[in-house]
């Protein structure tokens, strides 16, 4: 608390108490929401929740957006900028494991990357700040996105219009591998772009036996798996993190026949946004040649699916200190980058702001949790009243006089 001053001080002082009241109430909508998990897409009961959680609270809530996403306004009576705060809804077509007692009723489908916590938070958020109403000058936009987990519902909101008269848009993502009660911030680049490759080759089909009769593409399709690795380990340089990684590989159905045809999947991640721009050129051209080397034919495409995460210097900086405010200094950390994707980066494109983790895992010492997208993974819901502290603080910090 050293670094704030005794008024603001008092204020997160009072919404992380508030937040902490809220636990019980926290818990329990997170857990009804755990067991009622959603795939991307399909979210529409739990936006059906929190829609009526957010007109409980006496908001005004546009649903129907980008599918099941919505927004609501808090209008300070004082005329100001527009800060967004975004949660996501949507789960994973995972089995779960966990065993917890309220663990999902629905078979293959879980909340394996605690977006039912991300949600919840929210709605605390908006529930904590309604409260605060009178102190805002300006407005605050809660949005609650469908398919954050298929890169598609960040894309759809933005076409939607949500961003329309946002000033700067913050959010969350929960992580197990840092200790509850802490957070971890980093500038710049924070986690990777999401790209999509898809090759089909052609060659000719044939015996087995008689490889000098047939163009073989299983051979093709190999050596370009091979081949498009040296795209990183040889175009780019090593202080620039890429991944290249082919998740599936198809072709034929005997042993002992030469097939036709090879398919192959992947995806490619990078983590500075000039580099993403040249990967496509680079695939298109390694798995082109290797083909033609090979005499089959390369059908190459290329689908960008989320950019690099980068936040905005400012608004990290403006998260530092909402944080170090309210759970104090000792309790951030710097945020390791990964190349692991976000499609609140699509967000970020168009306004700033800046994405954060909140620690969602056991102290330090004790066994670690299982991580996100695991079918084991579980979250340490002391969290919950946390995370929607912070989110109001952030909003409220950055539209109050003080
Ligand atoms: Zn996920
Ligand atoms: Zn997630």
């Amino acid at each position: 608390m050293s670094a704030a001053s005794s008024s603001s001080s008092a204020v997160f002082e009072g919404l992380l108490d508030a937040g902490r009241q809220l636990e019980s109430e926290l818990v329990a909508f997170r857990r009804d929401l755990h067991r009622n998990p959603e795939l991307s897409l399909q979210e529409s009961e739990t936006a059906a929740k929190v829609a009526a959680e957010l007109r409980a609270l006496g908001y005004e809530v546009r649903t129907g957006m980008g599918a099941h996403g919505m927004i609501a306004d808090l209008i300070g009576p004082v005329a100001g900028p527009t800060v967004a705060l975004r949660a996501d809804m949507d789960a994973l077509p995972i089995q779960e494991e966990t065993g917890l007692p309220f663990a999902s009723e629905k078979a293959g489908v879980m909340h394996a990357c605690g977006h039912d916590a991300h949600t919840t938070m929210l709605l605390g958020a908006a529930r904590l700040l309604a409260e605060q109403k009178d102190k805002l000058r300006g407005r605050v936009r809660f949005i609650f996105q469908s398919a954050e987990e298929i890169n598609a519902g960040a894309r759809l909101m933005v076409e939607a219009g949500v961003l329309d008269g946002v000033d700067e848009i913050y959010g969350l993502h929960n992580l197990p591998t840092l200790a509850a009660g802490k957070v971890a911030t980093r500038f710049g680049s924070l986690m990777g772009s999401v790209d999509r490759i898809d090759i089909a080759l052609e060659g000719k089909g044939g015996h087995g036996a008689i490889p000098d009769q047939t163009i073989d593409p299983v051979v093709a399709g190999s050596a370009i798996v091979m081949g498009l690795q040296t795209a990183v380990s040889r175009e780019i340089s090593p202080f620039s993190p890429v991944v290249v990684t082919i998740g599936k590989l198809h072709a034929g159905d005997a042993y002992n026949v030469i097939p036709h045809r090879a398919e192959l999947t992947g995806t490619i991640r990078t983590f500075h946004p000039d580099v993403q721009r040249t990967m496509q050129e680079r695939i298109e051209r390694l798995a082109g040649s290797i083909a033609e080397a090979y005499r089959c034919k390369a059908k190459v495409t290329y689908t960008e699916m989320s950019p690099v995460l980068v936040s905005t210097d400012a608004c990290v900086a403006h998260v530092e200190q909402v944080t170090d405010a309210l759970i104090g200094r000792d309790n951030r950390v710097e945020a390791a980058p990964t190349l692991a994707g976000e499609d609140f980066a699509i967000y970020l494109q168009q306004v700033p702001g800046c994405f954060f983790w909140l620690g969602s895992g056991p102290q330090e010492g004790a066994e670690q949790a299982f991580g996100l997208h695991h079918p084991k993974f579980t979250l340490h819901e002391e969290c919950l009243p946390l995370g929607a502290s912070l989110l109001a603080a952030v909003a409220l910090k950055r539209l109050s006089a003080g």
